[in-house]
């Protein structure tokens, strides 16, 4: 896949449940994929509606998700770049023709590829608890990337499962908070409250983890730039 649809599946394996964070893009099904993680019927959960993160929601039972994101009726995905840029919002960003690099098989036709919803669609929300029986994950609802995206905190351990709310930044990246339903005063709001978090360690939604300096950094210069209290200089 091209990057910026190359997004991470976090599996963590309970005593009594399994967590599955977010489940690709579902140009290639997940579970049959790799069953050996899917023996016991894991909880997924669904960090927000785009297509890199709910595309093998419905190869399961049921799927967790913020009630304020559009995933009972997901917009139709494309891996086709002009027309992912005109349904993301993103039509200043020149987007390859194919956002596939390889046909994951030698038949597969991208232009056949549709998000499809879940079956069955579970509402969390901030403070929900998910207990795997030795681990507990909490629910924090960080808008900002998008109106209903959520990340897992385990104060325990001080783990994050972030999402797109933050992943890191190479020197020309930015967060992105101007696609559709982004909005860039709760983004602000959201990376203030994640900086005061005791966060160790970050899996976010898109490329290697990162610890907490590097997540309190990233969120200060978000804060720093974007807050409507910062006076530019004339
Ligand atoms: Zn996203
Ligand atoms: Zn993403």
């Amino acid at each position: 896949m091209d990057p910026l649809l190359r997004a991470n599946i976090w599996h963590v394996r309970g005593r009594t449940r399994d967590l599955v964070v977010d489940t690709g893009l579902g140009v290639v099904p997940l579970r049959s994929s790799l069953p050996q993680l899917f023996e016991r019927d894991p909880l997924v959960v669904v960090t927000h509606a785009h297509l890199d993160h709910m595309g093998g929601a419905h190869e399961f039972d049921s799927c967790l998700a913020h009630p304020a994101e559009s995933i009972r009726q997901p917009d139709r995905g494309s891996l086709h770049g002009p027309t992912l840029a005109i349904e993301l919002g993103l039509e200043d960003e020149e987007l390859p023709e194919s956002l596939l690099t390889e046909l994951p098989s030698p038949g597969y036709d991208p232009r056949n590829y549709a998000l499809e919803a879940p079956s069955t669609l579970v509402d969390i929300d901030e403070g929900d608890v998910l207990d795997l029986g030795d681990r507990h994950f909490e629910v924090l609802h960080l808008p900002g990337h998008s109106p209903g995206s959520i990340a897992l905190f385990e104060p325990q351990s001080g783990t994050l499962f972030s999402g797109d709310v933050v992943y890191d930044l190479t020197e020309d990246e930015a967060l992105l908070d101007q696609i559709r339903g982004a909005n860039i005063a709760d983004y602000v709001s959201s990376l203030e409250r994640l900086r005061q978090l005791p966060i160790v360690t970050v899996f976010p939604g898109h490329g290697r983890p990162i610890d907490g300096r590097r997540l309190r950094e990233i969120c200060e210069d978000y804060i720093t730039t974007r807050s409507p209290h910062t006076r530019r200089p004339t």
